[in-house]
Parts: structure tokens; sequence; C-alpha cells
């Protein structure tokens, strides 16, 4: 079964299907979805959908083109959602120069009250960084030494990724990988040891090939799962069962039960 690590089913593209949809992921081969907010709303519907259904686990936190939400007082209240016993990570976090939405210190300032906020409640982070490679590199080597995580979506060198999987970092693959230039991502999968990967949608984003720029979804991991194997020379299984472990230890998701394990 299939773990996709980083997916958004809150978003209004899964308004007109979303319950059908979900409901034919076990028979699909996704066994578990982390659900992962970028804005306060999408925390909150992400925890609405770990309610609603017993495979997804939800990662809360707040997207660099949206932290002109976070004050102290909406702060705190990302901090209480992590009591909930299925929000599994803090996330998504980080860095966005691509659009630069927010100025970028307001990005920083709040990049790192979020990896402090993970390392004070013992949970991994969803690292997002578009752009904006050498600043993450350097908040993250000042601010998340001793931390686990993922760098999502990864879209940097091979370099960037030894740097992380030095730290301890998981690298997030997904449909890039599959697009004729992905050459990057291709080279990197190649050069990450498969027990440092974690398979990805971003769904409805980033659709893989032969689905690009339609909306995505994770049963679409299949086409991701085959090109890392092709890259890697290794069955699809492997990659399957393998990037599945990887997700259950870093997120603390019991094999046999799909519970939060107690840490
Ligand atoms: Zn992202
Ligand atoms: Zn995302």
């Amino acid at each position: 079964m299939i773990f996709d690590s980083h997916a958004h089913y809150d978003d209004e593209q899964f308004d007109a299907d979303r319950e059908q949809l979900l409901s034919h992921m076990k028979k699909e081969g996704v066994g578990t979805i982390i659900n992962v907010g970028a804005s306060l709303e999408g925390c909150k519907r992400s925890v609405e959908l770990t309610e609603q259904y017993p495979f997804i686990f939800a990662a809360v936190g707040v997207h660099p083109d949206e932290t002109g939400e976070l004050n102290e007082e909406t702060f705190a209240w990302v901090e209480q959602l992590l009591d909930n016993g299925k929000v599994v990570a803090v996330g998504e976090i980080g860095l966005d120069y691509h659009w630069d939405i927010q100025p970028r210190e307001v990005q920083k300032k709040w990049f790192i009250r979020q990896l402090e906020l993970a390392r004070k409640h013992n949970l991994p982070v969803c690292i997002h960084s578009r752009d904006a490679a050498d600043d993450t590199l350097h908040v993250m080597k000042e601010h998340a030494q001793g931390l686990s995580g993922v760098i999502h979506c990864f879209s940097y060198s091979p370099e960037f990724a030894r740097e992380y999987v030095k730290m301890g970092f998981y690298i997030g693959v997904g449909g890039v990988v599959t697009f004729k230039n992905g050459k990057k991502l291709k080279q990197v999968v190649k050069e990450t040891p498969l027990e440092r990967l974690l398979l990805e949608t971003d769904c409805p984003y980033l659709a893989p090939e032969p689905y690009r720029g339609k909306r995505n979804c994770s049963i679409y991991l299949h086409q991701v799962a085959q090109e890392i194997a092709r890259l890697k020379d290794v069955d699809v299984r492997t990659v399957v069962d393998v990037t599945r472990e990887n997700a259950r230890k870093l997120f603390g998701i019991n094999a046999k039960e799909n519970l939060k394990e107690k840490i």
C-alpha cells in the first residue's frame, strides 16, 4: 500500500467528489495519507478530514505565502491543534521566494517560530522551499538541528539533497520526477538512498505523466513509484514498501493499526 506523505484534499478542487474519491483509496492501493495544512482554514479542514477518515493524518502549519495570517493569537491557535492525536507533523512551513507574496523577513520569522514549535512538541516538520535554497538551508542549519522531517516537493540540486540527508531529513518526491524536464529531480532520486525518499502528491497540484496538467490525486502515485523504480533499477513493489516504511517511521504511525504511536 502506498503512503502519500503530502496532500491537500481540503482544496476546493475536490469539493465535487471528495468523498467518492477518498472512498476508493484502499481499493486503488493507497493506504495512508497525510493531509497538509497551508493556511489557518486549511489546518482546520485537515483536522476535520482526519476525523472523517481513519487513514488520513494531518500536518498543521502555515505556508510562507500565508504567513500574513499569523500573529500571537493565531499562532497559539495552531499550537492547540498539535494536541490532537491525529496531528503528526508541523507543516507546511518554509520559504517561498518564487511568489514572494509575504516579505522575506516575515516568512523567515514565522518559519523559525514554527520550527521551534515542532521542537517543543517533539514533532517532525514538512518543509516547503521554492527558489530559496540558500536561505532555507541556512535557517535549517541554525534552527532545525536534531529535528526530523521532509523537504517536500524537492526542487534543488543533488548537493542540497545530500546536505539534508546528512541532517537526517527525508526528500519528498512527486509528479515532477515523471516530467521530461524533471532532470534535476531524476538525478536527486538516483543519488539519494531509497531509505531517505518519501512519495507525495501535493495534490491537487503537480499530477505526474500521463496526467500532467490535470487534477492530481494519490492514486497517481503509482506512476511516480514506477519512475523511481526505473531510475534506481529496483522493482516498483520495493519503492512502495520502503517509502511507506520511511513515512511511518518519520510520522510515528503504527503499521498494523494505523494509529499514531505513543511518543
Ligand atoms: Zn508546498
Ligand atoms: Zn503542499
